[in-house]
């Protein structure tokens, strides 16, 4: 049998994230849902308890710690209540932020890093557009050099964290494609979201994650200095694929979390709730569903953990990744579909939370590289 990854230090950061996600999160997550937004009071206050840099090196205002405490938060946000909660919180340290590390100069993670490690900036993710999701190389957005400057024309749409962020971590065409390189032209910049030309033109309505503000932003001529490339030009796309590799990882261990929620629920609901004289967990039927569950949420648990012990060591697994973020998509949304039937006719109404769940589940399929986009790379991985 598999060891737990998890030491005593893990096992106290996770009691301290618990408390602190009953006592000052889960009480608003009603709210936030209700008003489209959660309160701007949660990243300084993540920041000044340290879980808005559990990875970050400590020159940078992190706690240093490996992997493991990462997967820690990410398993422990989604008891909140709102899957928007942790998908936010996630933009700014999984998706956002480890670019800046692994890329930027001294003076980028001094002026980016370190402040959204505080919570004092929020950071978005800017890759899809309007025109390109799946299709990176697609993309539109493009940036020009004028003397040092470069000027940025284009779009960004789905941008979580869009209305209040106060940079993005961009990705934009800065030249062609080589002939010999078709993946080269592409760089990422840190754009900053107050300056000229720099329009979040709609907050986005959606099925579910409805406390999460996602933007359409313009951009019209907005002028960088130099210092904002992140990385090497033209080398961006390379550096977004790093990226997604955090991005799936941190979505797949949030998706079998918020899955073991909805089994806990389930089970404790058809346990309580009785039909033909007895509670309905004691039916045949009722008992098979529930072990099916808790069977599909195990399985992936561990291809999920076996991908965060090779990113931990530092490899680049982006076979299993595409198989966690895959398995870990199409199974918290199957949990949270039988953990409604398993509700009945509450389940499908507004107040009981796993509905809420079912509507959060759903996007993890579409977001972040759709089912079909990892069956893509896993394809090509697999050589077939
Ligand atoms: C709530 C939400 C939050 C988001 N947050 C962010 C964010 O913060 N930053 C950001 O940059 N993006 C964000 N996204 C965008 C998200 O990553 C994209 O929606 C996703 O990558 C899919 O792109 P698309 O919507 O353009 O779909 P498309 O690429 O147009 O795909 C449409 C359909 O075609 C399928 N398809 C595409 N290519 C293939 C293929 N080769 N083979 C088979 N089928 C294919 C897709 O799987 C999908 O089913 C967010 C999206 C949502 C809904």
């Amino acid at each position: 049998m598999r060891t737990s990854p998890f030491t005593e230090e893990h096992e106290q950061l996770r009691a301290a994230i618990r408390r602190f996600v009953t006592d000052e999160l889960a009480p608003h997550a009603e709210a936030w849902e209700q008003a489209g937004w959660i309160d701007d009071w949660v990243w300084p206050r993540m920041g000044e308890l340290g879980y808005l840099g559990l990875a970050v090196p400590p020159e940078y205002g992190g706690q240093g710690a490996d992997y493991w405490a990462t997967v820690v938060l990410a398993e422990e946000l989604p008891r909140c209540g709102s899957g928007s909660l942790p998908m936010a919180i996630g933009v700014q340290t999984d998706m956002a932020t480890p670019p800046i590390l692994k890329f930027g100069t001294e003076e980028q993670k001094q002026a980016y890093l370190a402040p959204a490690v505080r919570g004092e900036k929020v950071a978005a993710i800017g890759i899809s557009e309007p025109e390109a999701g799946s299709d990176v190389r697609a993309i539109r957005t493009r940036a020009r050099r004028e003397g040092s400057d470069w000027i940025i024309d284009g779009a960004k749409l789905y941008i979580t964290n869009g209305l209040r962020a106060d940079f993005v971590t961009m990705v934009v065409r800065t030249a062609a494609a080589d002939s010999d390189d078709p993946w080269s032209g592409i760089s990422l910049f840190l754009v900053d979201t107050d300056l000229p030309g720099f329009e979040v033109a709609r907050k986005l309505d959606k099925v579910g994650m409805r406390a999460s503000d996602t933007a359409l932003i313009h951009l019209d001529g907005v002028r960088v200095p130099g210092e904002a490339l992140l990385g090497v030009e033209g080398q961006g796309f390379k550096q977004i694929m790093w990226q997604l590799q955090g991005e799936r990882l941190i979505g797949a261990i949030g998706g079998v979390a918020a899955a073991q929620l909805m089994f806990d629920r389930a089970l404790a609901y058809t346990r309580e709730r009785e039909a033909f004289g007895r509670p309905i967990a004691r039916f045949q039927a009722t008992r098979h569903r529930l072990v099916d569950m808790a069977t599909d949420i195990e399985q992936v648990r561990q291809l999920v953990y076996d991908a965060c012990d090779r990113w931990n060591r530092g490899e680049y697994a982006v076979t299993e990744i595409a198989m966690c973020k895959l398995a870990a998509a199409q199974m918290s949304f199957r949990v949270a579909d039988e953990a409604l039937q398993l509700h009945g006719g509450y389940g499908y109404s507004r107040e009981f939370p796993v509905e809420r769940a079912w509507r959060d589940a759903r996007l993890a399929r579409v977001g972040g590289g759709s089912d079909e986009v990892q069956r893509e790379i896993i394809s090509k991985l697999l050589g077939l």
